[in-house]
């Protein structure tokens, strides 16, 4: 009999103590090849609240398992990867906005998902990079204070100029170090692909995409929306998962080494093994 592989042990061990595994899609592709859910980290939060389990465990950085644990209190959700934060989503703290409210009390405070759940009890509204605009213009107030991405703050500002925002100070590194001429090199060495970009991206990169949107909505339009090549703006993630389903569609990734998150990139099969084994050791108690 031939031994099994990690993945194979870890798909066997899973539904034999009913763990759901969830992965973010810019987790490593031998991740999201054990997963039972794949997605962006408000499409994992609401697929989690309708799953009949009473454990999940989540492949992705600390806010995405904080937000499932929000939508499904009465889950065990646990983090497969323990030591992985968003480094944006640190970038501000609940104190600071308490002490913003105090002195701003006609300013709404909108907090973007990628922060701490600590933070989100101090926001006023909670959205995601594709819901933001939407819900910021149904909003009954005129000044927004934005937190903590302020490329996504400047693209929802701009999306509503009757609105006055006050943009944090604050951007996710990776999507950040994207610039204009990344793009022109990507475009001059695939001339016929269109070009989507993430939100998180700098203002001078957004404006030269023909699509921008969260990890779910980039998937949509590469797969239902064209299909002509695309050059992929956003963590290289999403860029393999395309490749790999539809390997002779042409996805091009942009910016290749400057969009890695290494905090996505710290679960690995063999942590993923490990948390799923302790998980099932203290279900069975
Ligand atoms: S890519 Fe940026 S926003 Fe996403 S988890 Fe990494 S640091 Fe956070």
């Amino acid at each position: 009999m031939t031994s099994q592989t990690k993945a194979e042990k870890i798909i066997s061990e899973k539904k034999k103590r009913g763990i759901v595994i969830l992965a973010h899609t810019y987790q490593m592709p031998e991740i999201i090849d054990v997963a039972d859910i794949t997605g962006d980290s408000f499409k994992l939060s609401q697929a989690a609240e309708k799953l009949d389990c009473d454990t999940v465990i989540v492949c992705g950085v600390r806010f995405m398992a904080e937000t499932v644990k929000m939508l499904s209190p009465e889950k065990r959700v646990i983090l497969a990867a323990p030591e992985a934060k968003c480094a944006m989503a640190e970038q501000v703290g609940p104190k600071e906005i308490a002490e913003f409210k105090a002195a701003n009390p006609d300013v709404t405070v909108c907090a973007y998902i990628n922060t701490t759940s600590a933070l989100k009890t101090e926001a006023d509204v909670c959205v995601t990079s594709s819901s933001a605009v939407n819900i910021c213009k149904k909003l009954n107030t005129a000044k927004i204070l934005f937190v903590p991405d302020k490329n996504l703050g400047s693209f929802v500002k701009n999306a509503l100029p009757e609105k006055e925002f006050i943009l944090w100070d604050g951007c996710c590194p990776i999507h950040n170090a994207l610039t204009a001429e990344d793009v022109k090199a990507a475009k001059a060495a695939h001339p016929d692909a269109l070009f989507v970009v993430h939100p998180e991206a700098p203002a001078e990169v957004v404006a030269l995409a023909d699509y921008v949107g969260a990890t779910s909505g980039i998937i949509d339009f590469c797969l239902n929306k064209t299909d002509k090549e695309v050059i992929i703006g956003t963590e290289v993630g999403v860029c393999d998962y395309l490749s790999q389903k539809y390997p002779d569609r042409g996805f091009y990734q942009l910016a290749a080494d400057k969009l890695i998150c290494p905090d996505m990139k710290f679960t690995t099969l063999d942590c993923l093994w490990r948390r799923l084994r302790v998980t099932a050791a203290r279900k069975s108690f």
